[in-house]
């Protein structure tokens, strides 16, 4: 199953960790990066199973409520990072392992209601459990979050990539979508527009890509020096855009060169 027929469930992960383990075999400069990835999607999925099948609980959408039992789905993470992370990441892990429960906590609880996609364990962990949130009909209730342009209409979130599923502009001037990097749910979003800053102007607006990447390009704002990647599904159909975000990393290395930041730092840390 493709990563758009699989609208959510397991499927949506099994869809990214397939695609994840392809890039990562076909892979050379990235292939280390991609396997960690693959690992970490493969974690994730497990914390959406356990929080999925959980009896009888749903998540409130209060995360200071909920986070008994986020915490319990902690130790898959750790164990993912401790055997195929960066030795920096594998030490912080070692670490989180050793740590007391209300330090853990406190960690979980400034990402979700003060996010900077820098804190890598709860960033890791929120993001299935803010998606199962989104799919079983809850709301982020403690994530007192502006919901404006680029921000992420469910939970605030800022977009972690850009993609494009149709080629012709529909007449909202729409057809491209953005990726919220905190419940990974996608909502449309203007072509020519800024995602962090909201900048109209095609003359501040720059797009960037290389041949070795043809459906994915580097969408740069001039005016607030902010980029984030584009995935263009019409000239790839098998691209799953948060994975091939990933895989496309050298764009990160010449964006950053060019002096643009992120929009929002990916799982991986670029
Ligand atoms: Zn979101
Ligand atoms: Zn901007």
């Amino acid at each position: 199953m493709s990563w758009e027929a699989a609208k959510g469930g397991g499927h949506w992960w099994d869809a990214a960790i397939r695609r994840a383990e392809h890039l990562a075999a076909n892979a050379d400069a990235t292939k280390e990066l991609l396997t960690f990835y693959a690992e970490l999607l493969r974690a994730q999925k497990e914390i959406y199973d356990f929080l999925r099948s959980r009896q009888g609980w749903l998540p409130s959408g209060v995360l200071g409520d909920d986070l008994a039992v986020v915490r319990e789905a902690l130790p898959w993470l750790l164990r993912a990072v401790e055997s195929n992370g960066p030795a920096p990441l594998a030490e912080e892990s070692r670490a989180l392992a050793r740590a007391g429960v209300e330090e853990v906590g406190r960690v979980i609880l400034e990402e979700w209601r003060a996010p900077t996609g820098t804190r890598f364990f709860a960033k890791a962990l929120l993001q299935p459990y803010a998606r199962w949130l989104a799919e079983s009909g809850g709301h982020p209730l403690d994530r007192d979050l502006e919901r404006g342009a680029g921000r992420c209409p469910f939970c605030g979130g800022r977009a972690q990539v850009g993609l494009l599923r149709t080629r012709e502009p529909s007449a909202d001037g729409g057809g491209r979508e953005l990726l919220c990097a905190t419940c990974l749910n996608v909502w449309p979003f203007g072509r020519v527009l800024c995602a962090n800053c909201g900048e109209q102007r095609p003359a501040q607006l720059g797009y960037f890509h290389t041949p070795e990447y043809e459906h994915i390009r580097i969408e740069a704002c001039d005016t607030c020096k902010h980029y984030l990647k584009g995935v263009d599904l019409t000239r790839l159909g098998l691209a799953v855009p948060l994975v091939d975000e990933v895989a496309a990393a050298p764009l990160d290395v010449w964006a950053h060169e060019h002096g643009y930041a992120k929009v929002e730092l990916n799982l991986v840390g670029l």
